[in-house]
């Protein structure tokens, strides 16, 4: 079996699919590795040291020609190259555009998304690339911070005088938050988390933070380790009673997220106009459809008129490419390895990982929640049909948690 890796094209992505270690351990289960000169660039791998470990590397025409599997990152740039019988797996986001995937069945070619994983299986967590990048981000979430921030991080005592540490409060303490916390306490801050979720309040505190815990709201905890969506009371409560905590912080990292909906508002307004000029906020959780913070824009900074750095956090992971793909190229594999039987992908929905991954086989969309956003433009395989168009709306996606997990 043929795996190519092309090289990624949306804007500012630097990641690759595979690194060159990976293609010496697919060897063994029957799978040539093909990559597009220049595919590893972004993340500073040569085309010589993919050829050094075995692959080969060719143009993309080639890929979309001979390869059984296309490796990607997002979304590859082109469908209509892709054939009938050809396989494509990466980080695809059926939910937030089901087309693409419809698209892709309609020629033939099987979907496989990694962002569908059933991430509490324990068997699953080597292919859980959405933890791997969300690690990533968070990481880097605090090094935009502290890179926007006038002081240290760390209290320094020097003969030119003493330095307080950074305050920083994390919300949102999934794993990029823990991972944020991790790292802000690294660098010497006073760190505090917040999650709607109370069985954080362990993970928080082991990493040497404070948990705040809000009187006014309870727990939110949804299934499958995720949150549900606040009440509109809930939500007003939350804001209003963060609104105290946030005024006190020089650095606020935000990473909330409810799968298949609107990222919730915790930084308002009033909250931003109570902090102190100079300060930061790094909202991980900007999108189009808003984010965490009022006035955070993707891919955007900006000064408010009190002086406080809004950050609107884009793709965070793609901005540290070699650590992020080295992550995903382990993730990937590995699933490539769990979908091969005999040299060849054997697509088995019964399974329950490849029942949260497999998006389109067979010309249809098989996966429950992507196709009932298609109802009733496309029948779903097998499963009577909903009364309910959907909408590709994040406000209305219904997919299950993970199959449009976070971007960060
Ligand atoms: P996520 O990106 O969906 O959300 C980030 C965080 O935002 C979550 O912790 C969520 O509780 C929080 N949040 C949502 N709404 C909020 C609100 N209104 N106020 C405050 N916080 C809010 O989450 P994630 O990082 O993908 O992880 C979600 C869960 O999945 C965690 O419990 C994590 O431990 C779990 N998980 C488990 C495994 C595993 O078992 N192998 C793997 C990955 C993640």
């Amino acid at each position: 079996m043929k795996a190519a890796v092309l090289k990624e094209t949306s804007p500012g992505e630097r990641r690759v699919a595979l690194v060159p270690d990976a293609v010496s351990r697919l060897r063994p289960a029957g799978i040539d590795v093909l990559v597009e000169s220049g595919a590893g660039d972004g993340a500073w791998l040569s085309d010589a040291a993919y050829a050094d470990a075995g692959a080969s590397i060719v143009s993309a025409a080639e890929i979309y020609r001979t390869a059984d599997v296309i490796l990607t990152v997002t979304r590859p740039p082109s469908v209509s190259e892709l054939r009938a019988g050809q396989a494509v797996i990466g980080m695809l986001a059926p939910l937030a555009g089901p087309e693409f995937a419809a698209a892709l069945a309609a020629r033939g070619v099987t979907v496989i998304s990694l962002d569908g994983l059933p991430r509490t299986l324990s068997r699953a967590q080597p292919m859980d690339a959405l933890t791997s990048q969300s690690n990533v981000a968070g990481y880097k979430a605090v090094l935009v911070a502290a890179g926007e921030f006038g002081r240290f991080f760390p209290l320094l005592i020097t003969a030119a005088g003493t330095a307080r540490p950074a305050k920083v409060l994390v919300l949102g303490t999934g794993v990029a938050g823990l991972q944020a916390i991790a790292t802000a306490r690294r660098l010497g801050a006073v760190v505090s988390g917040y999650d709607i979720r109370p069985t954080s309040k362990d993970e928080v505190t082991s990493l040497g933070a404070t948990f705040v815990e809000l009187t006014s709201v309870g727990s939110a905890a949804g299934e499958g380790g995720y949150a549900r969506e606040l009440t509109a009371e809930e939500r007003q409560a939350q804001q209003e009673e963060l609104t105290g905590h946030i005024a006190r912080q020089d650095v606020v990292i935000t990473t909330a997220q409810v799968p298949g909906r609107k990222p919730p508002l915790l930084v308002t307004e009033d909250a931003i106009k109570a902090m102190a000029p100079g300060s930061v906020i790094v909202d991980m959780a900007a999108s189009a459809l808003g984010g965490n913070v009022t006035g955070s824009v993707p891919g955007e900074t900006s000064v408010t008129g009190n002086g406080v750095t809004i950050v609107g956090a884009e793709n965070l992971a793609a901005t540290v490419p070699t650590a992020a793909s080295a992550a995903y190229s382990r993730n990937i594999s590995a699933m490539l390895l769990h979908l091969t039987r005999d040299g060849a992908l054997a697509i088995d929905t019964s399974d329950e990982i490849q029942a949260g991954v497999v998006i389109a086989h067979d010309g249809r969309v098989v996966h429950e929640g992507v196709a009932s956003l298609l109802q009733p433009a496309q029948p779903q395989s097998g499963q009577p049909q909903s009364a309910q168009p959907q909408s590709a709306q994040p406000e209305s996606a219904e997919g299950g948690p993970g199959v449009d997990g976070p971007s960060n």
